[in-house]
């Protein structure tokens, strides 16, 4: 039997219960700790407000960048806190102690009805990363209940992630929900034509999320650097262009299930810092694609124009280049103003949308990049089967 996802939305909370929720908080600081991005913090605040509503204390707890265990200053969640007082609570005391301390357990219990604490980055203790179950119980022991709402983190097995579900009533939050539904309704319930857009640096990192696509797609529009392999395969020259020796021959057998387009143009440079650029469909010897040109926009455009359903992952040139990022602007454009029901996900192409200012016309942009191709490739997460095997 197929377990199904527990809500938090069949977690009834009564006034004072305690709720440890696990957000994605691993947001873009500058040198003075100010946030730059707060996507992922607005992700959640339906489900801390549904806390907050019904009386409960929210127990947040995240992490921050890659400490690998040991305590880093500038990475501590006192901003995640500071955010969280500003935007939901009247009171959000970050605890900058480890969570076996008596302090620790002292804030939370000062709490009142609909007040929240932020625990410290949790990779600061290295038995997060381990799945430890012995940390694990320690976190259960400060609340009533657990809520992960951290989709962009639910494919990796830690304590906080996995083993807290086996000491606590476990739910699904609200931001998880709805990123799951989203990739449902892509790779279960998509209405065909099915298109996806891949784009990015490497063939090899989503190798078996094309070949998972190719299962489900109508049609594979292929930008980035990772053309360049499909390119090779079908022995057109590429320059300087970045391309996978060892994945040419695979490349080659997914271009010919006729479901894989490729770029006709691009625009070149002889190195990737040059301001000179060429739009061609040739590539001389000493130069390099760095971005999809305007006969290929408008052949992914025509394909798009009839998808019911579009996946998009993965810039589809050095985007970070303003003279490199038209591709990707003008895919993200097409993707917004399409009828078709959309779903974005990946850091890069959600920065792009976010840069464009468009994200609310598109029916999903995910919180998630690895999490999200890790879903396409195995259909759930070690963090949601870890929801749906909880004893609740
Ligand atoms: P990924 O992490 O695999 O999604 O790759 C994203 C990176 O690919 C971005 O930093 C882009 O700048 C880079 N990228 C995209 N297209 C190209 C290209 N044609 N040549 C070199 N790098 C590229």
């Amino acid at each position: 039997m197929i377990n199904k996802l527990p809500l938090i939305s069949d977690l009834k909370i009564a006034s004072g219960d305690r709720v440890l929720v696990r957000i994605d908080c691993n947001v873009p600081l500058d040198s003075s700790g100010n946030i730059e991005d707060d996507f992922r913090l607005t992700s959640v605040f339906d489900t801390l407000n549904y806390i907050k509503d019904a009386g409960g204390v929210a127990i947040i707890a995240g992490a921050i960048g890659r400490p690998k265990g040991v305590f880093d200053p500038s990475l501590t969640t006192q901003p995640i806190a500071k955010y969280f007082a500003e935007h939901i609570y009247s009171k959000c005391e970050y605890i900058m102690t480890v969570p076996t301390a008596d302090d620790t357990f002292l804030s939370i219990e000062a709490c009142k009805p609909g007040e929240a604490v932020v625990l410290e980055n949790l990779r600061f203790f290295p038995e997060e990363e381990k799945n430890d179950e012995d940390f694990a119980k320690v976190l259960s022991t400060l609340a009533d209940f657990y809520v992960n709402d951290a989709f962009g983190q639910s494919h990796r097995k830690q304590a906080s992630i996995c083993a807290i579900t086996n000491y606590l009533p476990s739910y699904a939050g609200f931001c998880l929900s709805r990123e799951v539904a989203a990739l449902e309704n892509v790779l279960e319930n998509g209405r065909d034509p099915v298109v996806a857009i891949i784009g990015g640096a490497k063939v090899s990192d989503k190798m078996k999320v094309i070949e998972k696509l190719l299962e489900r797609c109508s049609y594979i529009l292929i930008g980035g650097a990772m053309a360049f392999t499909f390119m090779k395969s079908s022995g057109q020259e590429i320059g300087k262009s970045l391309y996978e020796e060892e994945f040419v021959q695979l490349a080659g057998e997914w271009l010919s299930s006729g479901k894989i387009v490729i770029p006709s143009d691009f625009v070149l440079a002889n190195s990737i810092d040059s301001q000179e650029t060429v739009i061609s469909s040739s590539i001389e010897n000493d130069q390099a694609g760095f971005d999809i040109g305007p006969e290929t926009i408008s052949n992914f455009k025509n394909i798009l124009s009839n998808a019911n359903t579009v996946l998009w992952n993965g810039p589809m040139g050095v985007f970070e280049k303003e003279q490199f990022a038209n591709g990707t602007n003008e895919i993200g454009t097409m993707v917004a103003n399409s009828n078709a029901y959309c779903v974005v996900g990946g850091g890069d192409s959600v920065a792009a949308i976010r840069k464009l200012k468009i994200e609310n016309k598109i029916d999903h942009v995910s919180t998630g990049g690895g999490a999200t191709l890790e879903y396409i490739e195995q259909g759930t997460l070690v963090g949601i089967e870890a929801l749906k095997n909880s004893t609740n």
